[in-house]
């Protein structure tokens, strides 16, 4: 029977990772997997993590079940953390799940369930796995323009225009901050547009936030997802916590779903468990249990968020180190984008032959579309990398 089944296409990024691997060459330069690093390349475990750890090694007396949407106060402590007091509590159903790729499964099967006409409008580009779970649930994504190829900003005319298509049941999939992969995010007064919009056409936004803490800082962060979720009747929210706490492996991820009162919020919080069930049973624990660990106790809160804020710097220190280096560079301010975007990628915005020159001839190796993660640099790289950039003639 399975000689029936056909070859899935490679992750790219996997793929060039092992290239990088495979490559001899004393200087190359990593910029392809989104995962912070420091400037020694690793991927350091965060000290509060290792701490909630040992706290809950010493403490934790059973591993029996959760419930199937997880540990209550793990949803809580994100449910907080996210959206603060945005939104009332009782109108929120949440769910844990298996990182945020968990949480973006089960809302765009929740969406099917609920109309199975509904569209999702993506950004061009998202991060393509949006695309290929969308596709996986034949779901249509439409897409609408995001990413000005000339700035390198946010074509905001061009999204407004095609966003004005959607119908009432449809959703609009939104990068709460950070957007992967370009870099580039819209300003408050841009959101107010957006939210205009979403709300003269009836459709429903679902912010996809998995950087909180990696662009402007934890509150800032937050605030156009708190704005958005606060002025629509519904909203879906998918948090992942593989990011901002650093425990990618540990799967840890949360779905919200807002609905405009709480009765509504009943039948909800009942699916939100029903599909848990139908797709893993109960969540991971080991990583929600951490995450609430550290938000609901003072002192490791406040250490965690001294890390995150030292993670944050380092990436915006390396933007900038390395605008200005092309600005001395080139003599020019084009680079300046790359200092303006925020959060751990920025689209250069180059052809895929300049991408595969800067691999061939200077080991840089990004993703074919040109995204670069910055946290892949260093004080020594930056300089690599700039001179790469105008060699090839970006
Ligand atoms: N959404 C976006 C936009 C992302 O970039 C990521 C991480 N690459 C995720 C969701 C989910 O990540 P994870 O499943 O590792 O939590």
């Amino acid at each position: 029977m399975f000689e029936t089944l056909k070859p899935q296409p490679v992750d790219k990024i996997l793929a060039l990772m092992q290239m990088y691997r495979d490559d001899p060459r004393p200087v190359k330069v990593d910029l392809g997997v989104g995962v912070y690093k420091d400037a020694s390349g690793l991927t350091p475990v965060m000290r509060a993590v290792k701490a909630a750890e040992h706290w809950i090694w010493e403490n934790q007396d059973t591993k029996v079940y959760t419930g199937l949407t997880g540990h209550p106060a793990f949803a809580d402590a994100m449910i907080d953390l996210v959206l603060a007091d945005a939104v009332a509590r009782d109108k929120i159903a949440a769910a844990a799940t298996p990182g945020g790729t968990g949480a973006v499964r089960q809302a765009f099967e929740l969406i099917r369930m609920a109309n199975p006409e509904a569209r999702v409008f993506v950004s061009d580009p998202t991060w393509p796995n949006h695309l290929s779970i969308l596709d996986y649930v034949r779901i249509e994504a439409v897409s609408y323009r995001y990413f000005d190829e000339a700035s390198r900003g946010v074509d905001l005319d061009g999204m407004l225009e095609d966003l004005k298509q959607v119908q009432k049941g449809d959703v609009v999939l939104l990068h709460g901050c950070c957007h992967n992969p370009t870099g580039a995010n819209l300003n408050p007064v841009e959101w107010d547009a957006v939210i205009e919009v979403l709300l003269a056409t009836g459709a429903i936004p679902m912010i996809d936030i998995a950087y909180q803490g990696f662009g402007e800082g934890l509150e800032q962060d937050a605030a156009a997802t708190r704005k958005v979720a606060a002025a629509v009747p519904e909203c879906l929210i998918v948090a992942s916590c593989s990011k901002n706490f650093g425990i990618y492996r540990e799967r840890t991820g949360l779905l919200m779903v807002i609905s405009a009162d709480a009765s509504a919020q009943t039948l909800n919080q009942g699916t939100l468990a029903f599909l848990n069930r139908q797709n893993f049973s109960f969540p991971p624990d080991h990583g929600a249990r951490i995450v609430s660990t550290i938000l609901t106790d003072p002192a490791l809160r406040q250490d965690w968020q001294e890390e995150l804020e030292a993670v944050r710097n380092t990436m915006l220190g390396l933007r900038r180190q390395l605008a200005d280096e092309l600005q001395r560079l080139s003599g020019s301010d084009r680079f300046a984008f790359l200092a303006q975007h925020r959060g751990m990628f920025s689209r250069l915005g180059t052809s895929p032959d300049k991408v595969e020159a800067l691999r061939v001839e200077h080991g840089i190796y990004m993703v074919g579309d040109s995204r670069m993660n910055i946290a892949g640099l260093n004080d020594e790289t930056v300089p690599v990398l700039a001179k790469a950039i105008i060699d090839v003639e970006v």
